[in-house]
C-alpha cells in the first residue's frame, strides 16, 4: 500500500482490535507483522511438534541479567499470541483498576475505572465469541449484560470435581471462554486447544475475530513477515514520520501520519528503545524512564493432581475458582485465580523433565487433573526488558509477591488433596514462559511516571499510540487478552473519532 494513513506495527489482540475498529472510516491501514500466516496442518495438534520439536516457537535466544540464556515461548505469527492460547476471557474486577497494597509492593490504580472499560469488554466479549454464565463467580464485576453464548459445559470428570468443589463450600464457576462451541458452531472440541493452535479456525483469537474482518475492507492491507526495527522521529524528535522495515532480507522505509505500536509487551519496549536518537536518547516515548521497566507476568505454577480414576476430558478449561482471589478467611492477602489448564500429555511433562520415562509420563498423564494457580505480579522499577548489541533481549524479570503465590498454591494442593487426588506435583514456570508479558510502556495520568496517556497516545510524540499488553499499570491475577482488546477497542474507537471524523459505514467490506 502507498501511503498509508495509519501504520500499525503487529497483528495481536492489540493491533487487531484497532485495524477492526479503524477499517469502517476508509482510512488507509497498513498492518505490518513480523511472522507468517500460521499453516493449517497436522502438527498443529500433535503435542510431539509443538512442545518437543518446539515447531512453532520463535527461534530466538533471549538472557537474563546473570547471562543465562534461554528461548523463551514466543510465538510470531498474524493473530499473535492468541494463536496459542488458552481462551480463557476473563474481565478483570472493579478493585483491579484501584490501588491495592500488598504486604510486598503495591498493585498501582488504572487512569480509569472499570466503569469507563464495561462496554468495551462486552463489544469485546461480543467479538470473540464469549461463552459464560453471569452470577456464578464471586468476585464478577457487574455487567450491562449477559455473555454472548450459554457456558461451555463441563465434560464428567471436570463436573463432578466443581460438585466436590461445591460441596465443601467453594463457589466454582464456568470459566469465560472463547471456543465456538455452540449451535451451528465450528468447534470440535478436539482435544488440543490451550497451547496449540486451531486448525479449522474455532479459536476466538486475533487472526480470526480481528485481523481477517478488518481485511474485508479495501482500505486494509497487511504485509506479513514484516519485521520493524526501529521507529524514526522527525529532526524536532517529536512526531513519528516512519518506520524501518527488513523483508525479503530488503531494508526499507515506510511514511504514514500515524502510527500504532502492537509489537506485544516485550517487543514494543524492544523497539522504542531501539529507536533512541539525539533527541529522545534513552529511547523513543521514553522521558518517564518507564518503558523497558516495571515488566510483568503473573506467578504462575501448573499442577497436576494425579486421581485415582482415568481423566479423559478434552476440553478441561470450563471451570475455575475465585474464591480467593481477594483472599481467605484465614488469610488476608489477595491470593489469586485457579483455572483449569488445557489437558496435559505425556510429551509435555518429557518437554519439561526428560528424565521421566514416556510409560510413567503417559500414566501420570492419564489420571491428572491439571491446574493454574495464578498470582498478581507487582510492577518492579527493576523487572526491566532491555536491547543489547547484535538484537540480543535480556530480560530481568524482579520476583514479586512470591510468598503469597506459594501460600495459594500450598492451599491449592491441600484442597486438591481434600477433594480425592493422591499426590499433586508441581511446575513453576519462570522467565522462558513470558505468556502473560505486560507493563512495559505502562500508561498512567502522569507523564513524569508513565509512558503513555489514559488512551495510550504517548507523551512524548503526538501521532504515536503503544496499544498491546504493555500499557497495563498492574496485571491483576487474570488472563490479560480480553482486557488488551477492551481497551484497543476504546483506543480504536478514540483515533476513528478524532483522526478520521469516524463515518464508519461510509466503506463496506468486501464481500467474501
Ligand atoms: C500458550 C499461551 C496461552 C495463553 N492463554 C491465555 C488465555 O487463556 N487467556 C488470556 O487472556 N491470555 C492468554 N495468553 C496471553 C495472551 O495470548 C496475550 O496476553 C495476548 O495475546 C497479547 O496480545 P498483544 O496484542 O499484547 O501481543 P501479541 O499477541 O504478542 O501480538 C504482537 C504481534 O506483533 C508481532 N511483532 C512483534 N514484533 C514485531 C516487529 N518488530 N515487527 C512487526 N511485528 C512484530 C508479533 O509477531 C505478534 O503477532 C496466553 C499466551 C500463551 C503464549
Ligand atoms: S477445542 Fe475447539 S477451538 Fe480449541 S483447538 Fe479444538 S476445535 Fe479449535
Amino acid at each position: 500500500m502507498k501511503c498509508p494513513d495509519v501504520v500499525i506495527i503487529g497483528s495481536g489482540v492489540g493491533g487487531g482490535a484497532v485495524a477492526r475498529q479503524l477499517a469502517p472510516t476508509g482510512a488507509r491501514i497498513l498492518i505490518l507483522e513480523r511472522g507468517p500466516r500460521l499453516p493449517a496442518e497436522p502438527e498443529n495438534s500433535s503435542a510431539e511438534a509443538v512442545f518437543i520439536q518446539q515447531r512453532y516457537r520463535a527461534k530466538e535466544e533471549w538472557q537474563t541479567e546473570a547471562g543465562r540464556r534461554f528461548t523463551p515461548g514466543q510465538f510470531y505469527y498474524v493473530g499473535g499470541h492468541t494463536r496459542f492460547y488458552g481462551t480463557a476471557m476473563f474481565r478483570f474486577r472493579e478493585k483491579d483498576f484501584e490501588e491495592i497494597v500488598f504486604r510486598d509492593g503495591v498493585s498501582p490504580a488504572w487512569p480509569f475505572s472499570y466503569t469507563e472499560l464495561e462496554p468495551w469488554y462486552a463489544e469485546a466479549e461480543r467479538i470473540f465469541g464469549v461463552h459464560g454464565r453471569a452470577g456464578d463467580d464471586p468476585t464478577e464485576p457487574w455487567r450491562s449484560g449477559p455473555y454472548p453464548h450459554l457456558p461451555i459445559p463441563h465434560e464428567p470428570v471436570i463436573g463432578e470435581l466443581a460438585q466436590r468443589m461445591a460441596a465443601i463450600g467453594l463457589r466454582p464457576f464456568h470459566m469465560p471462554s472463547a471456543i465456538d462451541l455452540h449451535p451451528g458452531g465450528t468447534c470440535v472440541r478436539c482435544g488440543t486447544c490451550d497451547a496449540f493452535p486451531c486448525r479449522i479456525r474455532a479459536k476466538g483469537d486475533a487472526e480470526t475475530r480481528l485481523i481477517d474482518p478488518a481485511l474485508q475492507y479495501p482500505n486494509v492491507s497487511l504485509l506479513t513477515e514484516c519485521r520493524v526495527t526501529r521507529l524514526i522521529a522527525d529532526d524536532a524528535g517529536k512526531n513519528i514520520i516512519g518506520v524501518e522495515i527488513v523483508r525479503q532480507g530488503e531494508r526499507e522505509v515506510i511514511h504514514a501520519p500515524l502510527f500504532v505500536l502492537s509489537a506485544g509487551a516485550i517487543n514494543s519496549a524492544l523497539l522504542l528503545q531501539r529507536s533512541a536518537d539525539s533527541r529522545n536518547p534513552r529511547g523513543l516515548a521514553n522521558s518517564s524512564d518507564c518503558v523497558g521497566r516495571y515488566y510483568m507476568n503473573h506467578n504462575t505454577t501448573g499442577l497436576m493432581a494425579l486421581m485415582p480414576g482415568v481423566n479423559e476430558t478434552r476440553f478441561p478449561k470450563t471451570l475455575s475458582v475465585n474464591d480467593f482471589y481477594f483472599g481467605a478467611d484465614d488469610d488476608r492477602e489477595p491470593l489469586g485465580n485457579l483455572q483449569m489448564l488445557g489437558k496435559i500429555q505425556e510429551p509435555m511433562i518429557r518437554a519439561k523433565h526428560a528424565s521421566i520415562p514416556r510409560w510413567v509420563g503417559r500414566a501420570m498423564a492419564h489420571h491428572s487433573i491439571d491446574m493454574l494457580v495464578m498470582s498478581e505480579d507487582l510492577p518492579h522499577a527493576q523487572s526491566t526488558i532491555r536491547p543489547l548489541a547484535n538484537d540480543a533481549v535480556q530480560v530481568n524479570w524482579t520476583r514479586t509477591n512470591q510468598d503469597n503465590h506459594r501460600r495459594f498454591v500450598d492451599r491449592t494442593k491441600k484442597l486438591l488433596r481434600r477433594l480425592g487426588a493422591v499426590a499433586v506435583l508441581s511446575h513453576p514456570f519462570g522467565v522462558e514462559t513470558p505468556s502473560h508479558q505486560c507493563g512495559t510502556v505502562r500508561m498512567g495520568a502522569d507523564p513524569v511516571h508513565a509512558a503513555l496517556d489514559p488512551l495510550c497516545r504517548t507523551y512524548d510524540h503526538p501521532n504515536l499510540y503503544v496499544v498491546d499488553a504493555s500499557f497495563f499499570p498492574s496485571s491483576a491475577a487474570l488472563n490479560p487478552a480480553l482486557t488488551i482488546a477492551a481497551q484497543a477497542l476504546r483506543v480504536g474507537d478514540h483515533i476513528a473519532r478524532n483522526w478520521f471524523g469516524r463515518e464508519r459505514e461510509n466503506v463496506r467490506p468486501i464481500e467474501m
